[in-house]
């Protein structure tokens, strides 16, 4: 039989299961996406109101809170002068098409709550409250404050955690519960930028002339599309160059149709989308349509110098080894060189490309790198972004902690993550990205069906109680 005190605890979790289960779905209902920002309101209505009902939660729960300026807010317990931060986000993307159940209605299925935001960042944003608030019932002494700072722009350019930074203290150490587990220790440096040069002579005495070839969307994806526009002067050219195609397509095994109206000939290329930090996962459709004009031989001259230098120092490659920036490092491995989007017309030739460098380097060594094969075809380089890399040491106190408490509670010895993306960690000093996601799992963040499991939702509530306790007393 059991004795009183187990029934106590039973009942005290399964009030506490009920609350995460509730407030989690309370939260979702709020569509916080980013909207017209008023006055007071700098990201809209939506994220305005998930704000001032988590700080309401957390007041009615027992907590010091504090709004602020309708950018940000936090809600606290403990004393002491150090602080245990857990850094989330209030706001979502927008739910986009296709659900099998209301983006913003939070209902059961399964086992499930299904919501835009359920994993990203909502239900791990509940659980770490009650997590909080079952350490401040427990009237266990802390030796730290431990605040959860809400965030309220995560998903777009993170002005809610810089207005935090410029008006309030950064905590000691923070983890954000923003990524998947165990714990990111490393993530590699991200930089974006433009290789580019102008054309300035006109070569019309030439056979063909390209007219554009564009091809992309964005730096950070690998493209599936690509399209080129080509005059030519005889038409007898366009047999040599079907030709010359057929033999590419079947050398390569890439996808590129040809049409011909009258002298303009249009190439469009056909490839594999993918994330721009796991290029390999994808197929590059600019890299396929240039390596074959590049096999053409009457191009304009400066624009055939552009090509060439993409077909003998870009290609295939991923690592940048011809570009001569193949940097790597023992602890995060190699850089991963992404081109997203291709640009040239008669006047210009533009690449707009992402590199993902080790955590041991910085963006103006990459930069140093490929000086001088660039110099060779006059290409200039435009710094567009750069995100530092974060890295900490397997031996770091807050690794060590986390990584304790999810072998114990997990019962399993995993080794902390390398990714090749960046996380919510970056915004502040001392953070690293831990949960909410586990190992194998898909949560459908920023898809349609978004879920959390709510075995998963309270396993978290539990290691981030655990996490508290571990690192605060
Ligand atoms: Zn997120």
């Amino acid at each position: 039989m059991k004795n009183k005190k187990n029934i106590k605890e039973i009942n005290t979790f399964k009030e506490t299961r009920d609350e995460i289960v509730l407030k989690t779905i309370e939260l979702i209902k709020i569509p916080s996406v980013n909207s017209k920002p008023t006055k007071k309101r700098p990201f809209g209505k939506g994220i305005d109101d998930a704000l001032k009902y988590i700080l309401t939660l957390c007041n009615d729960l027992g907590f010091r809170t504090k709004y602020i300026d309708g950018y940000c807010g936090f809600a606290e317990i403990g004393e002491g002068k150090e602080m245990l931060g857990i850094l989330v986000h209030l706001d979502v993307v927008p739910e986009g098409q296709g659900w099998s159940y209301p983006p913003f209605g939070a209902e059961i299925h399964d086992g499930k709550i299904y919501g835009r935001g359920a994993t990203d960042n909502k239900g791990p944003i509940i659980a770490a409250i009650y997590a909080m608030k079952s350490v401040l019932d427990s009237k266990m002494k802390l030796n730290k404050r431990v605040r959860i700072i809400f965030g309220t722009d995560e998903e777009r350019k993170r002005e809610g955690i810089k207005y935090y930074l410029k008006k309030e203290k950064e905590p000691t150490l923070s983890f954000t519960p923003d990524a998947v587990y165990p714990v990111i220790n490393c993530e590699k440096g991200n930089m974006i930028f433009k290789i580019k040069r102008k054309f300035i002579k006109n070569e019309n005495e030439k056979e063909l002339k390209v007219i554009y070839i564009k091809g992309g969307t964005r730096a950070n994806i690998v493209s599936d599309y690509c399209e080129t526009l080509i005059e030519i002067k005889s038409e007898k050219l366009i047999s040599q160059i079907d030709k010359k195609l057929k033999e590419y397509l079947l050398k390569t095994g890439c996808n590129i149709k040809m049409n011909v109206n009258k002298r303009n000939i249009t190439l469009k290329s056909f490839g594999v989308s993918a994330h721009g930090a796991y290029p390999l996962a994808g197929e590059n459709a600019i890299s396929n349509l240039l390596l074959f004009l590049n096999s053409i031989k009457d191009l304009d001259g400066e624009i055939k110098s552009f090509i060439n230098f993409y077909s003998k120092h870009i290609n295939h490659e991923y690592s940048g080894h011809s570009l001569g920036c193949n940097l790597k490092d023992n602890v995060s491995g190699d850089l991963i060189l992404n081109v997203g989007c291709v640009n040239v017309n008669t006047h210009k030739g533009e690449l707009l490309i992402n590199i993902r460098y080790p955590v041991r380097y910085t963006s103006t060594v990459v930069y140093n790198c490929m000086e001088n094969v660039l110099k060779q075809y006059g290409l200039k380089i435009e710094e567009i972004k750069d995100s530092k890399p974060l890295y900490m040491s397997e031996d770091n106190y807050l690794v060590k902690k986390l990584m304790k408490v999810y072998s114990q509670i997990m019962g399993n010895n995993m080794k902390p993550k390398t990714i090749n993306g960046g996380t919510y960690a970056r915004t502040m000093n001392n953070t690293v990205a831990f949960g909410p996601i586990f190992p194998g799992k898909d949560a459908h963040i920023h898809e349609k069906n978004e879920n959390i499991v709510i075995k998963d939702l309270l396993l978290n509530y539990k290691i981030f109680k655990e996490v508290i306790k571990e690192i605060c007393s």
